[in-house]
């Protein structure tokens, strides 16, 4: 089931020109409406229940609308994201709130150099991946 704005709690991002949920839909779904600084899904249909924007909205104001048979009536799960840890709130639909916290990383942020201990990147024009630089190509006899 696809996502919904609380428009209660969203503030459009305090005016950015790209909201948090624009930037992170991978299907370019959230869309503002500048004149109610409200975002909204423009393609529920579209929604792949990935829970990106649920998780990147600082405001908690996103939620997916989830299968009954899983998440009764009145049920939900909301997450609040950290850089170390993310929160799941759940609510029971007799009003029962849990919550669970799972940390998201083990390195502190910004540690992690992706290119580390990789090759220079070589003659983009060859046929090898750049973690292929300088190996020689086999010999495939026909
Ligand atoms: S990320 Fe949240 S607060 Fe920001 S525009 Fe989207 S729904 Fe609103
Ligand atoms: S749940 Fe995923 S696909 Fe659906 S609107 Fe959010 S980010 Fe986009």
């Amino acid at each position: 089931m696809p996502t919904f704005v609380w428009t209660d709690k969203c503030d459009g991002c305090k005016g950015g020109e790209v909201t948090a949920c624009m930037y992170i839909c991978p299907n370019n779904l959230m869309k503002l409406d500048t004149e109610r600084m409200k975002a909204f899904n423009q393609e529920p249909e579209q929604c792949w229940e990935c829970q990106c924007c649920v998780k990147a909205c600082p405001q908690q104001a996103i939620e997916v609308r989830a299968y009954q048979d899983v998440v009764p009536m009145g049920g939900a799960c909301i997450p609040l994201r950290t850089d170390q840890a993310i929160m799941w709130t759940i609510k029971f639909r007799d009003g029962e709130v849990k919550r669970f916290k799972f940390p998201v990383r083990t390195t502190p942020v910004g540690s992690i150099d992706p290119y580390g201990n990789k090759p220079e990147a070589g003659n983009l024009d060859d046929n090898l991946l750049f973690t292929e630089s300088g190996k020689e190509l086999p010999v495939i006899s026909s």
